[in-house]
């Protein structure tokens, strides 16, 4: 007795096949044509493609910034991740400095405990290494725990950031154990720099987030890693690259042969400053976020680099605040604005419209660069991130036909505005299993709160 998706096209990273998949239990049980449809239940989907569930490596729900907390917690920021199709997501726990890394790991498996309504992982956000030679160990005891990738900012100065010390001494860790040291690539201090410049010069609106971070400063911090990678012998991810600078950097250590990854996330593949920032008032909030929005000659190379595998991931950096009473932290005031947009819900949507449909890249690679491919570098494949016999029955059944336009006032996520407002797509998802559990249909959540699993994560592939 299972669940039988019938006529579709399965779609992995390497090819389209016209298949039948059952789903058992939790597992996918058999993927093959013409499935004997005898005792189960048959799901038509003639004409649909039958895609891995999404994987969003990059989300921050219910998490602490710039005295507010981003606006989807864990049910509703799941909620809206399996409404658009995405059926396990990477969130980041954050270390508290002068706090070991197992009470973050704490922290986050109680602010989802009872709420996930799909499956995570989690990363572990490192701010401190203390000055007990004991606190690096921790890296061990969290892979223990399943967290096989760490975090590090180069930006934040005095909140978040780490110094060049601190990256070594975690990357010689991470490449013993074969973990990976994951990076928040920006210049900080020179960033600081060119703010309080801006503020002193009276330049306070949400524009001067983005024009106070240059690209050549997001390029310097990639540069820079890269080369502290190199010297600890260890692999490396930059998360949100936004410019075509700093993905050069990226591209020039793999041409090297160094064992360095990273992602793009939605918002700089369509978002830019010419199109969407500029706006009267306070408007730009809404697009405060970091790395902030670029100018538009940026768009075509990112595409280009998700394409040919210089990038392997697209993420949202899904960190919602709402316009009202959140972004408004920063009137007159833009660095008071909490960093962060909503995203999670579209990804799918918008790299389907703009990446297939729009010619930039094959359905596979579609499928690769949000399902397989984080799958892989997040030590979840072949559990996550395909359609095979034996993998999770995490499925998204998908209509390449069905028409959509984004909006705020019919979104799932808790923000009271959209980034991509307005936008249409023709690409939706039809029907979500999770585990083998129908849990979207029609654009509506079927599955009860508080379903979703931790994923421990086993060590990942380099790409
Ligand atoms: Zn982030």
């Amino acid at each position: 007795m299972g669940t039988l998706i019938v006529g579709g096209t399965v779609v992995s990273g390497t090819q389209s096949l016209a298949a039948d998949v059952l789903m058992e239990g939790s597992r996918i049980s058999a993927v093959g044509a013409r499935i004997d449809p005898t005792g189960h239940t048959v799901v038509d989907a003639k004409g649909m493609l039958v895609l891995p569930g999404g994987i969003d490596v990059h989300t921050h729900l219910d998490m602490p910034f710039g005295g507010t907390t981003s606006a989807d917690d864990y049910e509703w920021g799941t909620r809206a991740a399996a409404i658009g199709g995405t059926t396990t997501l990477i969130d980041f726990a954050l270390q508290t400095i002068g706090k070991r890394m197992q009470d973050a790991y704490a922290t986050w498996r109680k602010k989802s405990e009872g709420k996930a309504c799909i499956d995570y992982g989690l990363h572990m956000a490192v701010t401190d290494l203390g000055k007990d030679a004991a606190w690096i160990d921790d890296v061990d005891a969290m892979v223990a725990e399943g967290i096989t990738s760490f975090k590090i900012f180069m930006a934040y100065p005095g909140v978040l950031m780490v110094d060049d010390a601190t990256i070594f001494e975690l990357m010689q860790r991470t490449s013993k154990l074969g973990a990976l040291v994951c990076v928040h690539a920006e210049n900080g201090t020179v960033i600081d720099a060119i703010v309080h410049q801006a503020l002193a010069a009276g330049k306070t609106a949400p524009l001067y987030h983005a024009l106070t971070r240059p690209t050549v400063a997001e390029a310097e911090a990639v540069h820079r890693v890269v080369a502290l990678s190199e010297l600890a012998g260890a692999s490396v991810y930059i998360v949100h690259v936004s410019s075509e600078d700093a993905m050069c950097e990226v591209e020039a250590a793999r041409r090297r042969g160094l064992p360095v990854m990273g992602e793009t996330c939605t918002q700089y593949l369509v978002l830019s400053i010419e199109d969407d920032m500029g706006k009267p008032g306070f408007e730009d909030a809404k697009y405060v976020f970091t790395p902030p929005l670029r100018e538009k000659k940026n768009q075509d190379p990112l595409w280009e680099a998700v394409r040919e595998d210089v990038l392997q991931v697209v993420s949202t950096d899904h960190c919602p605040f709402r316009f009202a009473d959140q972004k408004t932290l920063g009137l007159g005031d833009f660095t008071k604005i909490p960093n962060g947009g909503p995203g999670v819900e579209n990804r799918m949507q918008l790299m389907f419209e703009h990446g297939v449909n729009q010619g930039r890249m094959t359905v596979e690679r579609f499928v690769e660069v949000t399902a397989e491919a984080p799958a892989r570098i997040f030590g979840m494949y072949p559990k996550k991130g395909v359609v095979a016999v034996g993998s999770d029955a995490d499925v998204v059944v998908w209509d390449p036909e069905a028409e959509y336009t984004i909006e705020a006032a019919t979104q799932s996520m808790h923000t009271d505005y959209s980034i991509f407002e307005g936008f249409k797509v023709k690409g939706n998802v039809r029907q979500v299993f999770s585990r083998g559990e129908l849990i979207v249909e029609g654009g509506k959540f079927l599955g009860t709160v508080g379903r979703g699993e931790y994923v421990k994560r086993g060590l990942g592939e380099v790409l």
